[in-house]
């Protein structure tokens, strides 16, 4: 279950809300839980996670203005992973690598801009820029690591201080990895300050934090975010090497290569569809995508893998009552014990209704997953 969502506010206290609910979650029937990129993001405790400033920053020092994340304490944070464990239910952890954002300084660097639709093509001439790509951490003083970062452990950033512009400025002497996803001629630049994983520093530095991360929190998986935008080769030998440092890590490799970055759709591209399933239960389905192509993707998503018998796409998210905090189910193996994992490939599919047993019955039932999507039957809102 993703036990979290996008507008979530500080005062909601999720990880409070985490320890609250672990006994009451084991009971309907829930195994795991994805929460949120649990490091201070560039927004301080109004920043979801994904803008990460500091990842050895789990809620403890005084960054970007505040100690709490947007979902508490570094302490609240590992008492709600305890909570969890204790009600027997295993913590998937959100790990954002692909960039940074939010550095202490700026820099000067050389660097040529990039055509945003093609960013094979250089649209100028290597030209000094100031770059945002200096992180000190002077608030952390160095606990769990003194690494700094500055401009060689980056490929590029999208804003020039000096010039005031924004762009896609690839850094003199640095290459966009090849291994990443085709999108605009090559989409290794995603946002921010752009990792570069070629650099033997920051790949042994980020080895070392998610070594530091899985003695630290216990959590029991990961979710990779923005892997499309990442160096494949880097990104297959961390999870190689976090698997060594905890043999029974769960890491499932396949989820993770096909997890991307958008957790949930905007929404004035929703599109509603009804349905009624077993026992009078409402589904609502909210669809990012145009009318056209709703039963398509129903085809492609949910239909086709189910005949396949190897894996039943099913992405649900979950409204309880009226409040408008929503949990969110992705993808059930149909082999095996059957489990939630991410895939998030751009296209949701959400559900709303009123019984939380319901879900726990669609997650943990392989048959209840074929009966849903056998009974799809739009009704246009
Ligand atoms: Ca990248």
């Amino acid at each position: 279950m993703q036990y979290f969502e996008w507008y979530l506010k500080p005062e909601d206290k999720l990880w409070q809300k985490v320890s609250q609910e672990a006994k009451e979650l084991k009971k309907v029937g829930i195994t795991d839980v994805w929460l949120p990129p649990a490091y201070k993001g560039s927004g301080g405790k109004y920043d979801a996670g994904y803008a990460v400033y500091d990842l050895y920053d789990l809620g403890e020092f005084n960054q970007k203005g505040s100690i709490e994340t947007k979902y508490g304490t570094k302490d609240e944070y590992l008492q709600a992973i305890m909570d969890l464990h204790e009600n027997d239910i295993k913590v998937y952890a959100d790990i954002v690598l692909n960039h940074k954002i939010g550095a202490d300084e700026a820099e000067n660097v050389y660097a040529s801009e990039e055509e945003y639709q093609n960013r094979n093509v250089d649209t100028t001439l290597p030209t000094k820029i100031k770059a945002w790509t200096i992180y000190n951490f002077p608030m952390r003083n160095n606990k769990y690591s003194d690494f700094k970062w500055n401009y060689k452990h980056f490929n590029g950033t999208d804003w020039d201080e000096s010039g005031r512009k924004n762009g896609i400025f690839r850094f003199s002497g640095k290459h966009w990895d090849k291994s990443v996803d085709e999108e605009n001629g090559n989409y290794d630049y995603l946002m921010g300050a752009d990792i570069d994983f070629n650099n033997s520093e920051v790949v042994e530095e980020l080895n070392k934090w998610g070594r530091w991360y899985l003695d630290f929190t216990r959590v029991d998986n990961f979710r990779l975010d923005a892997v499309k935008h990442i160096k494949s080769g880097f990104m297959a030998d961390w999870i190689r090497n976090m698997k060594e440092s905890r043999p029974n890590f769960l890491f499932s490799q396949k989820t993770a290569l096909t997890a991307g970055r958008n957790v949930f759709p905007a929404p004035p591209e929703r599109f509603s569809l009804k349905l009624r399933l077993v026992g009078k239960v409402y589904f609502h389905f909210h669809l990012r995508i145009g009318r056209d192509r709703v039963e398509q993707l129903f085809q492609e998503r949910l239909t086709y893998h189910h005949r396949k018998h190897k894996v039943v796409q099913f992405i649900v998210l979950v409204y309880i009552g009226k409040e408008t905090r929503y949990h969110h189910a992705e993808t059930v193996t149909g082999n095996g014990p059957c489990s939630m994992l991410t895939a998030g490939t751009g296209t949701k599919v959400l559900s709303r209704h009123q019984n939380l047993s319901t879900v726990s019955g669609i997650v943990q039932n392989k048959v209840l997953v074929q009966r849903t999507v056998r009974m799809i039957a739009p009704i246009a809102e």
